[in-house]
């Protein structure tokens, strides 16, 4: 892990701006709360006073109505609180934020949305200020390696072995399946995957909290046998940790979880009650890079594996790449199977997998080539007017 702090690169900010988009999807995308029946994307563009660009992006799939809300609030909220603003660095930009929005957040209620948007503009600060030293994300936070493993995720209970089987042509090596669609289906899912791909196969489910305590112990040895890499949020992300640490006395597979985690106190909380063996934040959701990279520093540190969590459109997934390689560790990133090409064509270095593994551009700088985000949404895609 790479101990030293983040870099430094004080930025006027001239502009910001959200941009939304939707994709009608041909096959819903299911988890155990709630279906997807298009995929939305709320991109983040901000410039500074010397013209520099950056792209971020912030979590929206929930509820379906949600991206607009958030766009409106960057546009409202944050991007006054912006704008011909000088910051000694996107980290102070993240924590200005975050303290003036902080009573308001509490008022309405929706400290969520407001962190999902901070979150979304630290991405894309972090964007800037590495494109501005003329070096990739990944080399400007401080890794040493550009190559990183990956994993299918998003793996329908429907039509599971096809997608797996599809996914496993397109170079994928680990598999994660959504659970909590009731025991016997959830079982027979997953011991399909697993003759599928047989059983030196990473292979994951994630219940997205659907179980309560005494579900997931009466499951946890029923899923003995399939040797799950990892079982991610069998329960409520806000159960007390008492009864976390009873089922991980008993669930012979590693617990997985931190997507709905945020703040500090939650992550710290989460690493000293000692269940999770896998650490998911999600830097879209909450921290972006400033908040996200000391957790998942403290995380590995307490012998954590740092495997980001991310279902969501290109720009997104490529900052959280290139986290994860600045992080180091053995975690995988997580790459959705469902066709979205706000995330595919947003990010085609993710698209080519080799054995397992993708490889970050050595040279362009930020992120990746400046996205054709237009472009790609006149082809594709419905942009969704705020106004
Ligand atoms: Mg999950």
């Amino acid at each position: 892990m790479n101990e030293t702090a983040l870099p430094r690169a004080p930025l006027r900010i001239a502009s910001v701006q959200a941009h939304v988009f939707r994709y009608p999807v041909k096959v819903p995308v299911r988890t155990s709360f709630g279906t997807m029946t298009d995929r939305p994307a709320l991109f983040v563009q901000v410039q500074d006073e010397d013209g520099a660009e950056g792209w971020g992006e912030v979590w929206c799939n929930f509820p379906a109505c949600g991206a607009e809300h958030r766009a409106r609030l960057l546009h409202s909220v944050m991007a006054p609180l912006l704008q011909g603003q000088a910051f000694g660095g996107p980290a102070a930009a993240w924590e200005s934020l975050t303290r003036q929005t902080a009573v308001l957040a509490i008022q309405s209620g929706e400290p969520g949305p407001m962190a999902q948007a901070i979150a979304g503009i630290d991405l894309a600060l972090w964007d800037l200020a590495a494109r501005r030293a003329g070096q990739p994300l990944w080399r400007y936070l401080g890794a040493q390696r550009s190559r990183i493993p990956v994993y299918a995720s998003g793996i329908n209970p429907q039509g599971s072995v096809e997608m797996a089987q599809q996914m496993r042509s397109a170079g994928h090596c680990a598999f994660k399946l959504k659970v909590g669609f009731g025991a016997e289906r959830d079982i027979e899912n997953l011991a399909a995957l697993r003759r599928e791909l047989g059983e030196s196969t990473p292979l994951m489910a994630d219940a997205n909290q659907a179980w309560t305590l005494q579900e997931a112990l009466s499951m946890a040895p029923r899923l003995a046998p399939l040797h799950l890499g990892w079982l991610e949020e069998p329960l409520r992300a806000d159960r007390p940790w008492s009864e976390w640490q009873q089922l991980k006395a008993q669930a012979p597979m590693p617990l997985a979880g931190g997507e709905n985690l945020a703040g500090d106190e939650a992550f710290d909380a989460a690493i000293a009650a000692r269940v999770f063996s896998v650490m998911q934040p999600d830097a879209a959701k909450w921290g972006g890079i400033s908040a996200c990279w000391p957790v998942v520093q403290r995380a590995r540190a307490a012998g954590l594996r740092y495997c980001p969590h991310y279902l969501g459109g290109g720009l997104g997934l490529l900052a959280s790449a290139h986290l994860l390689a600045a992080a180091g560790g053995d975690g995988l990133l997580e790459i959705d199977s469902n066709d979205n090409p706000l995330r595919s064509a947003l990010s085609p270095q993710l698209c080519d997998i080799d054995d397992g593994w993708v490889t970050l551009d050595d040279e362009t700088p930020g992120i990746g080539a400046p996205p054709d985000v237009a472009g790609v949404a006149a082809s594709v895609a419905r942009p969704v007017a705020l106004s």
